[in-house]
């Protein structure tokens, strides 16, 4: 049986604006902000702002709304780091590879012949991402 969602989770805590974030994005459904431990330039994830702790528990609803960003963001993300693709994840619990509990989706410029980073390698400077997710907020408004 699946664990109940946490509040205290560390997503939970940016949504409440307990701790910072990079931000991207917003709208009433959902948030976008950076990856604080990229495998790659421009790594962006989006949440829904309805508590879920993975795909499984989320409301469709809210599940719609972060397809809708996902796909808003990520052409983005590939203009502002002019990309030759994407790789979009999601992962479901400790033996799917999730380790923050509340549904988010990754999204990665990839580079033809650039391998992925290592999933949660080091932390980022935060200059670089603000400078990043600058970029991407850039590319949204022209889009
Ligand atoms: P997953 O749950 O899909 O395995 O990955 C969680 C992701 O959240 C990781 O890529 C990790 O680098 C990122 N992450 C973990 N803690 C924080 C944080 O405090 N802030 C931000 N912006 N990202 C985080």
């Amino acid at each position: 049986m699946t664990a109940a969602y946490d509040p205290q989770n560390i997503f939970a805590k940016i949504l409440r604006g307990e701790i910072p974030a990079q931000k991207v994005y917003e709208d009433d459904h959902t948030l976008t902000f950076m990856d604080v431990m990229p495998q790659g330039d421009g790594h962006t994830l989006v949440i829904p702002k309805a508590p879920a702790r993975g795909l499984l528990d989320a409301d469709p609803a809210s599940l719609a709304a972060v397809a809708a960003t996902v796909q808003r963001v990520a052409r983005a993300v590939k203009a502002a780091f002019a990309a030759d693709g994407l790789t979009v994840f999601q992962y479901n619990e400790p033996a799917g590879g999730q380790t923050v509990f509340h549904l988010h989706v990754h999204i990665l410029p990839r580079f033809d012949g650039v391998a992925l980073g290592r999933h949660t390698g080091g932390m980022a400077d935060q200059g670089v991402l603000a400078d990043h997710a600058a970029r991407i907020r850039a590319a949204l408004e022209t889009a």
